[in-house]
């Protein structure tokens, strides 16, 4: 079957990026098309950089497995490629009796999913650790900590293009068909319109990877979810914090809380929240701090008047809906919609990051029928 290239990765965000790494380690010829002007100017730049441990993702789910083993992967990755990076740990920290009876569930959930170093903490301990902080018990995470995004995305690049692979930028992806010889016809746009064959075609393009999908003739429409959008916005913190671990309350219905994250030039940021919105809109609402004082003050009381200033914000890339239970990630390929050579991620919100190099290898996995 004669196409022009072998494999084209539709997203060079740091998920797209690891899987045209993956490929191209493999020997196979690569294209990796963006619709912007760089690599990770989408969901892989709007994050909180966290290199989660695996703790709170139902057990057996994706989320769970590819978390704990892309962690270990990307750490090993991190120290061997000089990607900066931090493995600081995380408190996790009740601030009611309430809530430190349920920490002993979280760190069971924890052990459920392979993560077997989580430490109890009585309040004097934590507190100790953290003068700052008010809490009435807390649970240490030692393996969770934080990467440079951006480092980590140039590091994947360079693999990829070492081994042959080539990042072609403002070239989206318009529509494609599966042609009836096998393999597909690609359309972009762009200021260089133009039409590509491939045998292989990775959707990795994001928040809006479901409508992309949409626009492949010949890919069933039962196996594409719906597309939700949902903002977090961050507030930066003005002057250096008095924590060195991250800090997140116990997670609620609504998510995991507004925690404290630290980069890794010790500047502290606190979100993200949560915020449904029907269409991409990165805008910040600075009256949204109200409620970040209130709920950071529940564990750092000393948080001054006026110190949160307007930071950035993130769109979580949903496939389920406000009101339903949080999907899993979705790496679809031919086993899910019959079309060989096609894999479309769905869903790939928090920990992408953290799993990024073990999606890669699941995704090139499920293209072996
Ligand atoms: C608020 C927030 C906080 C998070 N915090 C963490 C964290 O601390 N740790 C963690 O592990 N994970 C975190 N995540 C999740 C993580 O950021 C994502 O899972 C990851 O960045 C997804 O990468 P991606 O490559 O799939 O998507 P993206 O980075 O969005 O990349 C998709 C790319 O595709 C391009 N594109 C879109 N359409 C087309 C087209 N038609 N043609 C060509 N190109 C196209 C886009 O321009 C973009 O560059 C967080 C996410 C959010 C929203």
């Amino acid at each position: 079957m004669s196409t022009d290239i072998d494999c084209i990765v539709v997203g060079a965000g740091v998920v797209g990026l690891a899987v045209a790494r993956a490929l191209a380690l493999q020997g196979r010829e690569v294209l990796v098309a963006e619709a912007t002007e760089g690599i990770g100017t989408g969901t892989s730049s709007r994050n909180s950089e966290v290199i989660h441990a695996g703790i709170y993702y139902p057990a057996g789910s994706l989320k769970a497995q590819l978390c704990v083993r892309g962690k270990h992967m990307l750490y090993d990755y991190c120290e061997a490629r000089g990607v900066p990076y931090q493995r600081m740990g995380k408190l996790i920290v009740a601030t009611t009796e309430d809530e430190a009876r349920l920490l002993d569930g979280i760190a069971e959930r924890a052990r459920a999913n392979g993560v077997d170093d989580m430490r109890k903490l009585s309040a004097e301990e934590a507190m100790a650790m953290e003068p700052a902080l008010r809490c009435t018990a807390a649970l240490l995470s030692p393996s969770t900590g934080i990467v440079d995004s951006h480092g980590l995305m140039l590091a994947y690049q360079g693999d990829a293009e070492n081994a042959g692979a080539q990042c072609v930028f403002f070239t989206p992806m318009l529509s494609a068909r599966v042609r009836p010889e096998g393999g597909f016809e690609v359309e972009f746009g762009g200021d260089e319109a133009m039409s590509l064959s491939c045998n292989v075609l990775i959707n990795a393009s994001g928040i809006h990877a479901p409508t992309l999908a949409r626009r492949i003739a010949g890919l069933p429409e039962s196996s594409i979810p719906n597309e939700y959008l949902c903002k977090g916005s961050y507030f930066t913190l003005s002057g250096r914090a008095p924590f060195s671990h991250l800090i997140y309350p116990v997670p609620n219905h609504a998510g995991l809380g507004v925690h404290l994250t630290l980069d890794l030039g010790g500047q502290a940021k606190f979100g993200p929240d949560t915020e449904w919105i029907p269409e991409e809109d990165y805008t910040l609402e600075p009256s949204r701090a109200d409620v970040f004082y209130d709920a950071v003050r529940t564990y750092w009381p000393a948080l001054p008047d006026g110190a949160l200033a307007p930071g950035y914000t993130g769109i979580r890339p949903k496939i389920s809906g406000p009101n339903e239970p949080a999907a899993d990630f979705v790496i679809a390929g031919p086993a899910v919609h019959g079309v060989a050579g096609l894999v479309n991620l769905f869903g790939i919100e928090s920990p992408g990051l953290t799993a990024s190099l073990a999606i890669a290898d699941e995704t090139l996995a499920r293209l072996t029928p």
